[in-house]
């Protein structure tokens, strides 16, 4: 016949037969009729690794391991939020003992020979703060996942979907440090849709915004290393941070998006080429200690905006600029 099994899983752990037939009986008259058993202090913990109960009745003196060590065991196994109720058993009723018990993870205490109505009223507390666990964990778990969802649409930019300014600084500003300590280059390539606004007055914010998403979707395809990261910037303007790039990899990528961008021949009446067309400027620079993020953006935009004096539809490589 298949075992039932109990809905709380009890591990008694005793070396004396007798005391641990008692405890099963009791342990059955409230329907816990499958306890786990040891008889040893490595067989206890051996079986609290594979069973993870929740309940531990442990007996303070075994033939080898006594039960101290064997609660400290059990804590040190516990991961982060799992808990266990340990209940030592012992006949020697000493306030010392008690205090030791607590100090190496004890929960509770009782003392033998047990009586019946004590341990099943020390076992139903238990079993409330078990459950209590249980409902912190799920609790948690449920906040984590909120978490983590808040975290994405904090960081995401509601209309693309790629991510946005608020990425941008947390990113970046790490990437700073990190291409400084490695003494690596960082490339910012900042990118901007040309006549956006006579694009929109000509033919529609809707056709703006589905303009907007086919290029960040380009933008977003053209930078797949997971240590790049693209955003919008604002508006109808881009940024991607190239991770260890030197400025020649970071015009070469602007070059492509930038040919992606035109191939998408959205029709625009305003500009040169008759299409929907983006300028970009690149800088690529290995940070040190006197220079700035934030004078690296706005040299990145500084280069851009050559590319729009240029003429637009193409890249501009700028160079770093204190100022
Ligand atoms: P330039 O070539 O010099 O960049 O000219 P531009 O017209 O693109 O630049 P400007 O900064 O004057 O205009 C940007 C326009 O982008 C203004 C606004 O109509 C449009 N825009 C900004 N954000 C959005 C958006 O979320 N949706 C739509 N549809 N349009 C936007
Ligand atoms: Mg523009
Ligand atoms: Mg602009």
């Amino acid at each position: 016949m298949k075992k039932k099994k109990d809905a709380l899983k009890v591990l008694v752990v005793d070396d004396s037969k007798v005391v641990t037939k008692v405890l099963t009986n009791y342990l059955a008259s409230m329907g816990i009729t499958h306890p786990l058993l040891a008889s040893t202090g490595k067989q206890a913990i051996e079986l609290f690794k594979s069973e993870r109960p929740d309940i531990v009745l442990l007996d303070v003196q075994l033939p080898d391991i006594d039960g101290f060590d064997v609660s400290k065991a059990i804590r040190k196994l516990e991961g982060k939020g799992e808990w266990s109720a340990i209940i030592f058993l012992t006949s020697m009723a000493n306030d010392a003992d008690l205090a030791r018990g607590i100090e190496a993870g004890g929960d509770d205490y009782l003392t033998k020979p047990i009586a019946q109505v004590v341990l099943h009223a020390k076992i139903r507390a238990m079993q409330r703060l078990v459950e209590m666990q249980r409902q912190l964990v799920s609790a948690k778990h449920k906040l984590d996942l909120a978490n983590t969802k808040l975290k994405r649409i904090s960081t995401t930019d509601a209309l693309t979907g790629i991510a946005n300014r608020r990425a941008f600084d947390e990113f970046s500003e790490l990437e700073w440090r990190r291409c400084m300590r490695k003494e690596k280059p960082m490339a910012l390539v900042m990118l901007d849709i040309d006549y956006f606004k006579l694009f929109n007055d000509k033919y529609g914010h809707q056709a703006g915004d589905d303009c907007l998403k086919l290029v960040a979707g380009k933008i977003a395809k053209a930078t797949p290393r997971a240590a790049d990261l693209c955003v919008r910037f604002g508006g109808e303007e881009f940024m991607v941070v190239l991770s260890e790039t030197d400025l020649e990899g970071a015009q070469c990528m602007a070059e492509r998006v930038r040919q992606m961008v035109a191939d998408l021949k959205i029709p625009h009446y305003a500009t040169a080429s008759k299409h929907v067309a983006v300028s970009c400027g690149v800088v690529s620079v290995i940070p040190n200690e006197k220079m700035s993020l934030e004078a690296m953006v706005k040299s990145v935009d500084v280069a851009l905006y050559m590319a729009k004096r240029g003429g637009r539809d193409r890249v501009v490589a700028g160079e770093y600029s204190q100022a």
